[in-house]
């Protein structure tokens, strides 16, 4: 019986966790839940699952100590306020972090990446719960990656696959909100549409599997079967697919390297139904955002923490009606070529980096108003 802490139990991977959960009660007891605000959902969730502790951000919750007196951690919050419930837990001594907040390693960059490293050499795991990251991940099982080429990240390509991006900058919140394949949290949602979201997943390939920039590759795969691809050094690539269901990659992150039946993991896949998986380039005109991640990526230092600090204020201020959806690329813009770049030492420099791209952000935004 292992017992877990869901933080952000609340938001879309929360309440799919809990979905794993209930399926195997003999195999999960949860320890803490959190969430930032819906005390209803929160207090519905501790009355079922009767957690020793849960908490809104308000009481400080992601703080708290008995929040990180779990075997397995979930972070599934979103925004950057998750490079502090990754350095919590591994600070804390946690053995197993299910990681789907894919902003923990953005932000924190080379400083994440080392965190990781060392805490793995003491058998300490962070499994990713990205779907593409996860299906990396159980490519590379049996084998450390040593012979690994490169990897190709697949990419649904959001609600604006087809849409002429000359007609981008009056679309409506909803629009944003409706991804073809996943039904997620606004944020990532939002991001999934800039394809920001993608870029990120760059750059968490980068991190979390040790790769160079050029070993990272995207390819745009509309029927979301493929989850992601390892390219090894004899030709040989190999593909994780399964209907796209994130309960699959939540279950694979709590059960590693065990594996149980979740959600859509019951139904095979009908390839003949299916008729075909097809495959196209990613067009950075397209999706100009995506273009910026891979700007910041390169540069690394604290420009990948200011790139995430940057599109949470663009994303919020464009769902709070304060800004076009094409000026979320503005303000990213903007605010990488403000802040000064200089090495992901520690924790309390990229605080810094993204308090400082954070008011950068906040300023643009107000510009854009004037
Ligand atoms: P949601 O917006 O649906 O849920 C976010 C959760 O985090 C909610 O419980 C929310 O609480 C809580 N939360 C939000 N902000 C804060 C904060 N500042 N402090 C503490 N808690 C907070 O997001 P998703 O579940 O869609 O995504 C979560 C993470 O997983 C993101 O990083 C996303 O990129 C990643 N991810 C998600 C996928 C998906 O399919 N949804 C796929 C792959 C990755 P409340 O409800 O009270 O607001
Ligand atoms: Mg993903």
């Amino acid at each position: 019986m292992k017992r877990i802490a869901i933080l952000g139990s609340t938001g879309s991977i929360g309440t799919q966790t809990l979905n794993v959960v209930r399926r195997h009660p003999d195999l999960f007891k949860v320890s803490a839940l959190t969430a930032h605000s819906n005390a209803a959902l929160l207090g519905a969730q501790a009355a079922e699952f009767r957690p020793a502790f849960h908490g809104l951000q308000k009481d400080d919750a992601l703080n708290r100590p008995e929040v990180y007196d779990a075997d397995i951690v979930v972070a599934a919050v979103t925004g950057t306020v998750g490079l502090s419930v990754l350095v919590n837990a591994l600070k804390r001594g946690v053995k197993q972090i299910a990681l789907a907040n894919k902003e923990a390693i953005v932000a924190g960059g080379d400083y994440a990446a080392a965190l990781i490293r060392n805490h793995r050499e003491k058998g300490v795991n962070v499994i990713p719960v990205d779907s593409e990251h996860s299906a990396i991940f159980q490519c590379l099982r049996g084998d450390e990656g040593r012979e690994l080429k490169r990897v190709i990240l697949t990419a649904s390509g959001g609600p604006f696959l087809r849409r002429d991006p000359e007609t981008s900058e009056n679309v409506a919140k909803e629009e944003v909100l409706k991804h073809p394949t996943f039904k997620m949290g606004a944020k990532i949602s939002t991001d999934s549409a800039t394809m920001v979201n993608k870029g990120m997943e760059v750059i968490e390939a980068k991190f979390l599997f040790g790769l160079r920039n050029e070993q990272i590759d995207v390819i745009v795969h509309p029927q979301s079967v493929i989850h992601s691809i390892a390219e090894f050094t004899d030709g040989s690539h190999f593909a994780q697919m399964s209907y796209p269901d994130m309960e699959i990659p939540i279950a694979y992150a709590l059960t590693y390297p065990d594996r149980v039946v979740t959600g859509m993991s019951a139904r095979p896949i009908d390839f003949a139904a299916l008729k075909a998986l097809t495959f196209e380039p990613l067009s950075e005109t397209q999706f100009p955002c995506f273009r910026l991640c891979r700007q910041a990526m390169l540069a690394g230092g604290v420009m990948t923490c200011a790139l995430a600090a940057a599109d949470e204020e663009a994303v919020a201020a464009f769902l709070a009606g304060a800004i076009r959806f094409t000026q979320i690329y503005d303000i990213i813009d903007a605010v990488l070529n403000t802040i000064k770049n200089r090495p992901a030492r520690d924790f309390e420099e990229i605080m810094r980096a993204e308090a400082e791209a954070r008011g950068a952000a906040a300023e643009r935004i107000r510009a854009l108003h004037k």
